[in-house]
């Protein structure tokens, strides 16, 4: 598989994130990590720290890249001419959500195919919006993010 593209909010990139990366970028040759813009009404970081975050916790992988986008998915992966969508599997409650998007992108983009990758065990209930939960009430999230974004999630809050 040539390019994949891995699109997501990352608000902020947690280690479950990093993880599908490390997995994805093994699968492909170019692995386009893309940031969505407006997807929430308030995120907690702007697209720009979203973006520099991932640049800076993939920096040892040559065959990622970081960009993001607006809009629909599969305009912006035909625009890269993308060869697949890569998204992580969690629980159930992701399964349902993945199977519609998945389908509805098989309508709007039937070439690009969509590869789930499970998530690893220790990873299973990481969301961005758990640890920005916990993490506003002074919780101890350190082993689910990266040090680089820890500190910035705690500078947020206040701590
Ligand atoms: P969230 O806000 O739920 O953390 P995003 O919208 O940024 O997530 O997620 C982008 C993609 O990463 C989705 O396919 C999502 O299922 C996947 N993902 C998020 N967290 C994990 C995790 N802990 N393990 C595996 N996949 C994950």
């Amino acid at each position: 598989m040539k390019t994949a593209v891995y699109p997501g909010s990352f608000d902020p990139v947690t280690n479950g994130h990093l993880d599908i990366i490390h997995r994805g970028a093994q699968v492909c040759e170019r692995l386009i990590v893309a940031v969505l813009h407006n997807s929430q009404k308030n995120p907690l970081f702007t697209v720009e720290e979203r973006k520099d975050f991932i640049r800076q916790e993939t920096k040892d992988l040559a065959n990622v890249e970081v960009d993001s986008f607006d809009g629909l998915l599969a305009h912006y992966v035909n625009q890269v001419k993308a060869d697949a969508i890569i998204r992580g599997l969690r629980a159930i409650s992701d399964f349902e959500y993945e199977l519609k998007f998945a389908s509805m992108m098989r309508e709007l983009a039937p070439d690009v195919e969509t590869l789930f990758m499970m998530t690893k065990n220790e990873y299973s209930f990481l969301s961005s919006g758990i640890v920005k939960e916990v993490a506003q009430h002074n919780g101890d999230i350190h082993r689910l993010v990266s040090p680089r974004v820890y500190k910035a999630i705690m500078k947020k809050y206040g701590y």
